[in-house]
């Protein structure tokens, strides 16, 4: 019997309640599907006619899912996913495959030559009125276009769902996190705006110094007591497989922990500076100038010269964080 270990997704999520107005087109009890999500039959679908999982293609990929309302979830999010990471960095993802756990993707025969990418992340409720539960997937995926596209392992292997011994991907844990944030749904992102602002004003915002350099508190350990850590193992076709999943809930105005103030941070640095320089991929930008060995620091240093400070950032990290704190305070949320 093989034993293989695997860390599908780690993560640090806050959970909440979306009205349900926004997934109206979910809410009917017969769930239409998109034109360009077509279910495969039989020997099309990749699975064989015997699989106990829908396989679906979609402009997106491929999807692997337990009911028909679940592969319009997917959909969805990828389409979010897709549209959000291209319009901030540039790039726009190839076809991937997507499975809610039903398929564990190393026992299924596809050919990863039709694939770029791949994630098994599970969705939640019982039915298409809880899509708002779900929207962990586009942030998921956009963690995994960051390491497939911008900073990879260097293996050249495209798998979004296999970390390696850091968080997420080469880049640093900030920018990480930052873009995996760039894609979420607006409700969500208000909220951590929201906490931000509540930051800002109690004076608990994290220093750049630290920021810039800090490893992810996930990984770092710093977790706080509220966060729910749940390791679940499956044993499938003679494989033990193991998914870590970390969730917080909920976070709301008030809660000063390192993880909650290390992703909200991240959340208003990337509104603070796409506001202030008018620029949707300014954080594309930055992250090639990183990658080049550059700092965030010396990016906007190079950024005051250049662009004039016509944005009004400052040219050092100190007035930087000045200015962010007090468009925090002022924020109008
Ligand atoms: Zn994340």
């Amino acid at each position: 019997m093989g034993l293989k270990s695997k860390i599908v997704a780690l993560c640090f999520l806050a959970t909440f309640v979306a009205v349900g107005s926004r997934y109206a087109y979910l809410s009917s009890n017969s769930v239409e599907l998109p034109k360009d999500l077509v279910l495969l039959k039989g020997a099309n679908s990749p699975g064989g006619s015997d699989s106990a999982s829908l396989w679906y293609n979609s402009p997106y990929g491929l999807i692997s899912v337990k009911e028909k309302w679940r592969a319009v979830v997917a959909y969805r999010e990828a389409e979010a996913g897709f549209d959000k990471f291209e319009k901030h960095f540039g790039v726009r993802p190839e076809r991937g495959l997507f499975s809610d756990g039903t398929v564990i993707l190393e026992d299924i025969a596809y050919d990863r030559n039709l694939v770029k990418w791949t994630l098994v992340w599970p969705i939640k409720g019982s039915g298409p009125s809880e899509a708002h539960l779900n929207t962990a997937i586009r942030h998921e995926l956009a963690h995994g276009f960051l390491r497939v596209y911008l900073w990879p392992w260097g293996s050249g292997e495209k798998v979004i769902d296999t970390p390696k011994s850091r968080y997420g991907s080469p880049a640093p844990d900030w920018l990480d996190e930052l873009a995996a944030m760039s894609v979420e749904d607006d409700l969500k992102f208000n909220n951590r705006l929201k906490n931000f602002q509540a930051m800002a004003r109690a004076s608990a915002i994290i220093p750049f110094s630290d920021f810039f350099t800090m490893e992810h508190p996930n990984v770092s350990g710093e977790t706080d007591p509220s966060a729910k850590v749940t390791v679940k193992k499956q044993l499938v076709g003679g494989k033990t497989i193991t998914t870590t999943t970390i969730i917080r809930t909920p976070s709301g105005p008030g809660d000063f922990s390192i993880g909650t103030k290390f992703v909200e941070q991240g959340a208003a640095l990337f509104s603070f500076l796409t506001e202030k320089t008018s620029d949707l991929q300014v954080f594309g930008k930055v992250s090639s100038w990183i990658q080049q060995g550059g700092s965030f620091e010396g990016w906007l240093e190079q950024y005051a010269v250049n662009a004039n400070n016509k944005a009004d950032l400052g040219s050092s990290l100190t007035e930087f964080e000045a200015k962010f704190i007090a468009w925090g305070k002022a924020l109008k949320i």
